[in-house]
């Protein structure tokens, strides 16, 4: 059982701010800011690309949810929805959660977003083929 299974059901504490039938928000405890917040169903599925159409569904309108609760109860000017998919990608945790961020004007975090170039039009092209080729669907 995973650590955020676990505070589904109540065997490790978490600070709650939402929860419905199927849906769980919770204070992440290593906040990027303060009031970071996580959105998780309550059923384990992992990755995205393995996670039920309805449940991403539900997922992000809850996350849409709580950016608009930190922005109204906590003043954010802005917030970042991200979600991590995959050690490469930065997730510790294999349960599929979102995370809602409020920040604050000179609230003075950076993402290292380091934005690349292609080397050429062509480059850009054959990739975008191969994504193309890719959706199956
Ligand atoms: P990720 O890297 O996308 O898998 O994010 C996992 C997040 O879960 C991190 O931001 C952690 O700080 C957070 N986290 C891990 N354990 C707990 C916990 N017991 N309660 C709240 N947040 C947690």
């Amino acid at each position: 059982m995973n650590i955020f299974e676990k505070i589904v059901n109540r065997e490790i504490p978490a600070t709650i701010v939402y929860e419905d039938e199927d849906t769980l928000a919770f204070m992440d405890i290593g906040p990027i800011i303060k009031g970071h917040t996580l959105v998780i169903p309550k059923i384990c599925y992992d990755p995205v690309t393995e996670t039920p159409d309805e449940v991403l569904t539900k997922l992000i309108l809850v996350a849409k949810r709580i950016a608009a609760a930190q922005m109204k109860g906590l003043g954010a000017d802005g917030v970042n929805i991200m979600q991590n998919n995959g050690a490469a990608a930065g997730q510790e945790v294999p349960h599929i959660h979102i995370h809602v961020i409020p920040r604050f004007e000179g609230d003075g975090h950076h993402w290292n977003w380091n934005a690349k170039s292609y080397e050429s039009a062509e480059e850009m092209e054959q990739l975008a083929e191969r994504i193309r080729e890719g959706l199956t669907e």
